[in-house]
């Protein structure tokens, strides 16, 4: 399986279309699931090209680990949240979807589920939330 240098997660690294980042460092970059699963749902990935945990450098694994955590903690404490949950797919078969390596954090509250996959989340909502994650970072 080779890289796709046209996946939408490198169209969002080069710009080439818009995302709603809130973190970002020499490594890593954090932005807003367009379709949120829980609020304050995002992605964290690496800026350099893997496909997922299958072909990534232990570099790139340790560089996204350490953002997932630290994004973690700010959603915990944006959300007020009880929990976080991080998720992680690999090819197709292991439910991914984007071929770019990426890590869900979407922080969680007792007893209520995750909205179902597949609903594009309201814009202006989603900037609201990124705002709160960035106060929280800050
Ligand atoms: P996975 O590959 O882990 O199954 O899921 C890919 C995730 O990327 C989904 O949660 C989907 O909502 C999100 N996604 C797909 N296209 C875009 C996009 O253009 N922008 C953003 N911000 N998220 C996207």
């Amino acid at each position: 399986m080779t890289y796709d240098p046209d996946n939408i997660f490198a169209k969002i690294l080069r710009d080439d279309i818009p995302s709603n980042r809130v973190y970002e460092d020499d490594d890593t970059v954090a932005f807003m699931d367009i379709m949120p699963r829980a609020d304050g749902h995002l992605l964290v990935i690496p800026k350099t090209p893997c496909r997922n945990v299958l072909d990534a450098t232990p570099e790139q694994l340790a560089a996204v680990i350490m953002t997932v955590q630290k994004l973690s903690q700010a959603v915990k404490t944006a959300f007020d949240a009880d929990g976080v949950t991080i998720q992680q797919f690999n090819e197709a078969a292991g439910g991914q979807e984007v071929f770019h390596l990426h890590f869900h954090v979407l922080p969680r509250h007792q007893g209520v589920p995750v909205r179902a996959p597949g609903t594009m989340g309201d814009f202006d909502e989603i900037a609201q939330h990124a705002d709160k994650i960035r106060s929280a970072l800050a």
